[in-house]
């Protein structure tokens, strides 16, 4: 029987990202979700880094189930907007998950920037806390620029906006295979996974 590992997360997508990014690297221990804890209060996510937030999602999950748990907490820093949304990419808008709403306000806010002024960078922080007392933390980005109309269907969040470095389709133009190669949170995750098994 494989040992259980809670994912600190409600965001159904990226549940379903981490779990197809450890299934590939190899990761053998059983996946549940955090809907698997009804009574799991909400966790703030009150620090000020990507980091600290992956390391409150994590602790916080695994001191309540007893279980080991990896946290995420991940965003789009743009550098015309002096790195906001970041921290709070997830509630940009205002109401926390509403993607499309989201995803409207900032391509309002850089309406009149121009395309050479367009960089930005999805970031992931990915926390990993035991109830024996091992904890760390590891972090990925994934470079970019914004375009300035949605294209694609896939992904999620800020995707369909952004053209990772060296491509010419946005994130939610590629196959999920193709974007947890180069995603922060792939990379994220291949650290996380690489640091439990080192070899
Ligand atoms: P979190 O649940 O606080 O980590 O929220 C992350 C937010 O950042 C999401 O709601 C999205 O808006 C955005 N985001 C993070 N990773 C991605 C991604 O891979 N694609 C698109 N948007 C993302």
């Amino acid at each position: 029987m494989s040992q259980k590992i809670v994912i600190a997360s409600r965001n159904d997508h990226k549940i379903e990202e981490m779990r197809r990014i450890l299934e590939q690297a190899g990761f053998d221990w059983e996946l549940v979700g955090t809907s698997e804890f009804p009574d799991l209060p909400d966790i703030e996510e009150t620090g000020s880094t990507f980091a600290a937030n992956a390391m409150l999602k994590a602790r916080g999950v695994s001191e309540f189930t007893g279980l080991p748990a990896i946290g995420d907490d991940s965003g789009l820093c743009v550098d015309a907007l002096n790195g906001m949304p970041g921290i709070l990419s997830a509630r940009w808008s205002g109401s926390h998950g509403n993607d499309r709403a989201n995803l409207e306000l900032l391509l309002a806010q850089i309406s009149q920037v121009p395309a050479d002024r367009r960089s930005a960078s999805f970031v992931c922080a990915a926390a990993y806390v035991h109830p024996d007392g091992t904890e760390f933390v590891v972090e990925a980005a994934m470079n970019g620029t914004l375009i300035d109309s949605v294209r694609g269907e896939n992904g999620f969040g800020y995707d369909p906006i952004f053209i990772p470095q060296g491509h010419e389709i946005t994130s939610a133009q590629m196959s999920a295979e193709v974007k947890d190669s180069i995603s922060h949170r792939g990379k994220a995750l291949a650290a996380l996974v690489a640091q439990l098994n080192p070899s």
